[in-house]
């Protein structure tokens, strides 16, 4: 865990948010008996950066997951700038494009280099021409950082530089939402911060974003939202600075309590 300072005033919060853009009515989600999302109801505006945090097992990683339907859901429902998530078929291929995804584990494609990884989505998905693609590519690993490492295989970077590049691949789809799933849980700690001051850049330009991290300083510096999550529900949605100073259930306190 790395704590960093709070933000001063005129942090990239001071934006404007703009309409709904990612609405979960009412969902929810058993795997067999176990009810893993119960009645949540969540809003995220665009421009906002959303944290979400709980408990290992809360059901955080399968929230993130039916927002772009890698998890299906059993009844309420997902919208996307107004589009409810649809089952299937070219549509649903269409909405998730607008949703980029990062994972703790990277996922990059280990046989090939770091440039094909932010490129081929862009060819394949959404048929953009290969050299626009490869200079979308590049200029988006010059932002996170890692463009001497284009020719290489993931293998051959640091952890962090993978994960750099997983952010690079996801914004190649121009998404409309990016979730990150614990992105910096994988990390050795020297690493963190420069993942997470690719996110905090992200948040400055107005991004759309649901985090799932523990990394208080980075909730302090660019979330709009805490969200906490206990056992399938949410438990308490607060400014980072109340959350974190004052958080109002029981639940909530124990939890940071053992995170702090
Ligand atoms: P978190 O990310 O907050 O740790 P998860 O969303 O990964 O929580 O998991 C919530 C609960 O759902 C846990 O009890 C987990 O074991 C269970 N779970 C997650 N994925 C599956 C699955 N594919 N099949 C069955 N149970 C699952
Ligand atoms: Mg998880």
């Amino acid at each position: 865990m790395v704590d960093t300072p709070a933000a001063p005033a005129h942090d990239g919060r001071q934006h404007t948010l703009g309409a709904p853009l990612v609405v979960l009515d009412g969902v929810n989600k058993h795997f067999g008996q176990l009810h893993v999302l119960q009645d949540v109801d969540l809003t995220v505006h665009r421009g906002e950066v959303v944290v979400v945090i709980g408990p290992s097992g809360s059901g955080k990683s399968t929230l993130c997951r039916t927002i772009n339907r890698l998890e299906t859901i059993d009844s309420g429902t997902i919208a996307i700038d107004g589009v409810p998530l649809p089952a299937e078929g070219k549509q649903l291929a269409r909405l998730r494009a607008d949703v980029g995804m990062v994972f703790q584990s990277f996922n990059l494609f280990a046989h090939k280099t770091v440039l094909e990884n932010v490129t081929l989505g862009q060819i394949k998905a959404k048929g953009v021409p290969r050299a626009e693609a490869r200079d979308v590519a590049m200029s988006l690993l010059e932002r996170v950082g890692v463009a001497n490492q284009a020719d290489k295989l993931p293998a051959q970077l640091s952890g962090g530089q993978q994960q750099r590049v997983a952010i690079a691949r996801a914004l190649a789809m121009k998404p409309k939402v990016m979730l990150f799933d614990e992105p910096t849980s994988a990390l050795d700690p020297e690493m963190i911060n420069e993942v997470l001051d690719v996110m905090v850049s992200l948040a400055r330009e107005g991004m759309t974003m649901v985090v799932v991290t523990h990394e208080m300083g980075f909730a302090r510096k660019a979330a709009h939202r805490v969200v906490f999550m206990d056992a399938g529900r949410i438990v308490e949605e607060e400014t980072p600075e109340n959350f974190f100073t004052a958080p109002k259930s029981d639940r909530a306190r124990d939890f940071l309590s053992k995170i702090l």
